[in-house]
């Protein structure tokens, strides 16, 4: 067998010019704040390709870059002039913060109606009672690429490996409030290979380079690498061994060019969606 692959780039391109043609329609701009904290050389090409992104769609779109030695307090406040500023519908806290700023801290002083990263505790306990809110940007983009291949979800056994804040918890809920059956695996999980043999659709988010090999994959299974792993000869690879994937899966996530680039386009969707609920014009979606 050899799998599909799904194209998360050309996903991505397209769900932009979608939003793109929203926001032209609307009589006003949608805002997005992102706040980087230090000099992080990885987060510094983040926020440039999320700011340069929300400009493409017609956001308006700033960056607070405040330097590494800023106070918690001084970075609370900064969070709380964005949350009061009517024309910033979306804010991020870019992470990693520096080591001496608790990011849980910072997360929880976003107002939640503009939390478009869906990482604040009240977004995040609104996903686990099955309730809208906003929705983490990497998981919400699985979930498209599962409903761009039409696959179906109700019933079929999902494994997710990780259970970060940020991708394995919410994408659990995600694929329960889908109707799977959902096992989530972790550090201390036993029998990963055979655990990932059960799954209907296997989403890896462990950060291991190629951890996933080919005979942990049913034949058939849909199999979604989040992974994003630098090797020291400088290859970008993902969780899952993608040739021997490739050999065993029905779909399959490429790395580069599956699941990041839906990130960044949900992120503008959650915006997009955060923009329409603050002025009434719509709810959060779930
Ligand atoms: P975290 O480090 O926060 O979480 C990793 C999870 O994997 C943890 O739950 C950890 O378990 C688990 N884990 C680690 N090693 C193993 C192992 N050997 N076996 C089983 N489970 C293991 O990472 P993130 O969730 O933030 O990110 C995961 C990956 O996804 C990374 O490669 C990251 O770069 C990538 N990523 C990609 C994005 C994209 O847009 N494509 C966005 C965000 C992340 P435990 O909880 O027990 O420690």
């Amino acid at each position: 067998m050899t799998a599909r692959l799904l194209d998360g780039k050309a996903l991505a391109a397209r769900l932009r010019a979608r939003l793109a043609e929203r926001v032209a329609a609307l009589p006003f701009r949608p805002g997005l704040a992102v706040v980087r904290v230090g000099d992080d050389p990885a987060s510094a090409i983040y926020v440039r390709n999320k700011d340069r992104a929300a400009q493409q769609v017609g956001f308006l779109s700033r960056t607070l870059h405040l330097p590494a030695t800023t106070a918690e307090g001084a970075l609370l406040e900064q969070i709380a002039a964005l949350n009061a500023d009517p024309a910033v519908d979306g804010i991020l806290v870019q992470l990693p913060l520096p080591a001496h700023l608790r990011p849980e801290v910072a997360i929880a002083a976003v107002d939640p109606a503009k939390d478009v990263d869906g990482f604040h505790p009240l977004n995040a306990g609104l996903l686990a009672s099955g309730l809208p809110g906003l929705v983490p940007c990497t998981p919400r983009g699985v979930m498209h690429l599962l409903a761009e291949a039409a696959v179906p979800t109700a019933g079929r056994h999902a494994v997710v490996l990780g259970r970060s804040r940020i991708v394995g918890r919410p994408m659990a809920q995600l694929l329960l409030a889908a109707d799977c059956t959902v096992t989530i695996a972790h550090s201390r999980s036993r029998d990963l290979p055979a655990l990932c043999r059960q799954a209907d659709i296997l989403i890896a988010a462990v950060g291991r380079p190629e951890l996933v090999r080919g005979d942990w994959i049913k034949p058939g299974a849909v199999v979604i690498d989040v992974g994003i792993n630098r090797l020291p000869d400088g290859r970008l690879v993902g969780d899952v061994a993608f040739p021997e994937a490739a050999a065993r899966a029905g779909f399959l996530t490429p790395v580069p060019g599956g699941v990041g680039p839906m990130t960044i386009a949900c992120l503008l969707e959650n915006t997009l969606e955060a923009a329409l609920a603050r002025r009434g014009l719509a709810r959060a979606a779930a």
